[in-house]
């Protein structure tokens, strides 16, 4: 797809439970094609909803309108990115989230999630580690079992190099969370969630999956042997062996750090965006 300027860059979240207020997306359409993404069934990316995964579009001007609407991100928190992934194979050529994030961080009241499924993150390394404790990079590991992947998002970069991304942002000091989202067929649930915990982040949640109406994703589903991945019990087991390997630690009633050491959650607030986006 052709770069293109985009008429608007942050949206807003009204609904509290997302918990973030906007959300930035530095392109328009992704090239990681996950199977099951439901973003193709987004207005702008209805007119090629067939081709989902096959074309990106650099909204050229993002981070120029990022600049002029920062007035709006006061105590804000942005999530990047919801509708992409904002580490496409075409950021190490445009730098839109680099660029992004480089008027992020002079807004000194507003508060960063970065989640991407891409090593490429780490290009950014030492901006992030600028922001401080207003930023957390979220990496999506939704298996621990790259065969899988290959299957169901056989564009995106593959698990042991997010594993790799995790452990080099974690020991850089950023706060790491592990998205275990949308769940797919794990090979060892205990040894998934220790792994997660080995590579250093200090949070993880499990996110289930969700299907559209008449969704092809079903089928190939079945044709795997993965429909268990829709039983809420499977899901269960994976939230336990996460919680094991991230117990709570209770904390002073006081306290309340904006990461929280060490939990894993399921996210129940945020349904509709944490089970469903990249
Ligand atoms: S789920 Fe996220 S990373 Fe995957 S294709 Fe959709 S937007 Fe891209």
């Amino acid at each position: 797809m052709e770069p293109e300027e985009a008429r608007s860059i942050l949206r807003h979240q009204k609904d509290e439970r997302y918990g973030f207020g906007f959300a930035l997306s530095p392109y328009r359409g992704c090239g990681h094609g996950c199977r099951y993404c439901y973003v193709r069934e987004y207005p702008n990316a209805l007119h090629k909803p067939d081709d989902w995964g096959g074309w990106v579009a650099p909204k050229l001007n993002a981070p120029e309108l990022l600049w002029s609407q920062r007035h709006k991100l006061h105590r804000a928190r942005v999530f990047m990115a919801s509708a992409t992934d904002p580490y496409q194979p075409l950021e190490r050529q445009y730098r839109l989230s680099r660029r992004c994030l480089e008027v992020l961080l002079l807004c000194p009241t507003t508060e960063v999630i970065v989640h991407t499924r891409s090593p490429l993150v780490l290009q950014d390394l030492e901006l992030l580690k600028a922001f401080g404790d207003r930023l957390s990079v979220g990496l999506s590991i939704p298996t621990d079992d790259d065969t899988v992947r290959q299957v169901v998002e056989p564009h995106a970069p593959a698990i042991p190099s997010r594993w790799a991304a995790a452990e080099r942002l974690a020991a850089a000091g950023i706060a790491v969370t592990i998205g275990v989202a949308p769940l797919l067929a794990v090979h060892d649930a205990k040894a998934f969630a220790r792994r997660a915990r080995a590579s250093g982040a200090t949070n993880a949640w499990v996110g289930g999956l969700r299907l559209l109406k008449q969704d092809p994703f079903y089928k190939l589903l079945a044709d795997h042997g993965w429909l268990k991945v829709l039983d809420p019990e499977y899901k269960e087991g994976i939230r336990a062996a996460f919680q094991e390997a991230f117990p709570a630690r209770k904390r002073p009633r006081e306290a309340k750090p904006k990461v929280e050491p060490s939990t894993v959650t399921d996210l129940p607030r945020q349904p509709g965006l944490f089970d469903r986006v990249g």
